[in-house]
């Protein structure tokens, strides 16, 4: 779909428009191939383009101040940390190198066949060193589903939600790239029938479906980001999905929020699409009522219209769609987390992860978790094959999308998918 208006750019290179990962994406990564080790790469359609050869035969000579030896490494830290003056005039050189207006790399076919490698024949890496990771708490519509569930129906909100907005600092040692498998983790419950809490693997796994950014540059302890510079500072997003255990959150939570529930693994796409990408999908937040302080006040624009779903597939079944959401639903911006987030002096680094809470929209289908979808276990989603699921079984996997879309193309983050495995005797 194109028109002159703007149009979708063309490439030498064949590869499917429809796929989401056409000229206007060129989303950023790492992985390997069987012969050779971790090291930066774009995708174009189903093709993984090796950065790192491109830079080799002098295809990125003419950006001044880019240290090339960043592709070379087996995370984009360094590369992300080399600012947007430098990585956006990449990302339109490499797009340029595939337009169909540009032979200089059509032309060489010694490069093509070392930069040029089928999808499924890489391994996707994890695209960042995660340093810090923070989730928020951000979409109105689960905090208050949550509320109802979990504390009371008339004040589903506590009194601070709608005044700033709520995060807790996750843990990032357990933040892995799709598809890799998570084994259902042990811990402490308590049942509401009985007096003492046991020990055993969590009867409730459940997914949360997020989207995160990463910061591209480092702030000093005292600094604050305002919300005017926030943009400024986030390189890109992907897809998150925080598992959760909600029998363990449960018991654990009060009074400092979640723990053990959480930690056991959060898995991400291995895509970062850059927010230069997403320039056209801008659009207005849902109305703050009351209105917030100063320091948290945006202008228009301030969300992203991003497409979300996710299915669950039962083993040796095809996927079932759970929901769909919108990361546009969320009630608190990216820009106002990360101002909410440094005003009180917190400096952040390259390569953090601020992921958004589950992103649930006004309907039912479209909850971005099973805790939500199936109320507490009270409604259970009948699957194609005549089982049900509460929660999450064993050996089931969950895979998440994301993709913008406006009339004129798609800008697609790939996915995140996940095989929930027994747990580990
Ligand atoms: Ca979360």
């Amino acid at each position: 779909m194109s028109n002159s208006a703007n149009p979708i750019q063309s490439s030498w290179l064949e590869f499917d428009k429809e796929s989401g990962f056409t000229l206007e994406n060129i989303p950023f990564g790492i992985f390997k191939t069987a012969n050779k080790d971790a090291r930066a790469a774009t995708r174009i359609g189903d093709k993984v383009i090796d950065l790192s050869v491109l830079a080799d035969f002098g295809y990125f000579d003419e950006i001044e101040m880019f240290d090339t030896n960043s592709l070379h490494q087996n995370t984009l830290n360094n590369f992300i940390a080399l600012g947007k003056t430098c990585t956006s005039k990449v990302r339109f050189r490499i797009a340029d190198l595939f337009s169909v207006h540009n032979s200089e790399l059509k032309l060489n076919q010694k490069v093509l066949e070392f930069s040029i490698h089928d999808i499924e024949e890489v391994e996707m890496l994890m695209p960042i060193s995660v340093g810090d990771y923070t989730d928020f708490y951000s979409s109105i519509e689960h905090a208050t589903n949550v509320g109802i569930m979990f504390r009371d129906p008339a004040n589903a909100l506590f009194p601070n939600w709608k005044h700033l907005p709520v995060g807790y600092h996750g843990r990032s040692s357990s933040i892995v790239v799709s598809g890799t498998p998570i084994h259902r983790p042990y811990g402490q419950t308590k049942l509401e029938s009985v007096v003492s809490p046991e020990y055993g693997p969590s009867r409730s796994m459940d997914f949360e479906l997020e989207m995160a950014f990463v910061t591209g540059k480092k702030t000093n302890l005292g600094d604050q980001i305002s919300v005017d510079d926030a943009k400024d500072h986030i390189f890109g997003l992907l897809i998150f999905n925080d598992l959760s255990a909600r029998d363990i959150q449960k018991w654990e939570y009060v009074p400092l929020g979640p723990f053990l529930g959480k930690n056991f693994g959060s898995v991400i796409s291995p895509w970062i699409v850059t927010l230069d990408a997403l320039k056209p999908f801008w659009v207005d937040g849902p109305k703050q009522e009351p209105e917030v302080l100063p320091y948290l006040k945006t202008g228009r624009n301030g969300n992203l219209n991003i497409d979300l779903e996710v299915y669950l597939q039962a083993e040796n079944e095809a996927p079932f769609m759970m929901a769909h959401s919108n990361m546009k639903y969320l009630y608190w911006n990216m820009a106002q987390q990360l101002a909410h987030h440094t005003v009180n002096g917190c400096n952040v680094n390259v390569g953090d992860l601020y992921a958004s809470g589950t992103i649930s929209g006004p309907t039912p289908d479209s909850y971005g978790s099973m805790l939500e979808l199936c109320w507490k276990g009270t409604k259970p989603i009948k699957l194609p094959n005549g089982t049900e699921r509460r929660f999450i079984e064993d050996n089931d996997t969950i895979i998440m999308k994301a993709y913008a879309k406006n009339e004129h193309y798609c800008i697609s983050f790939g996915e995140v998918t996940t095989k929930i495995l027994p747990a580990k005797i």
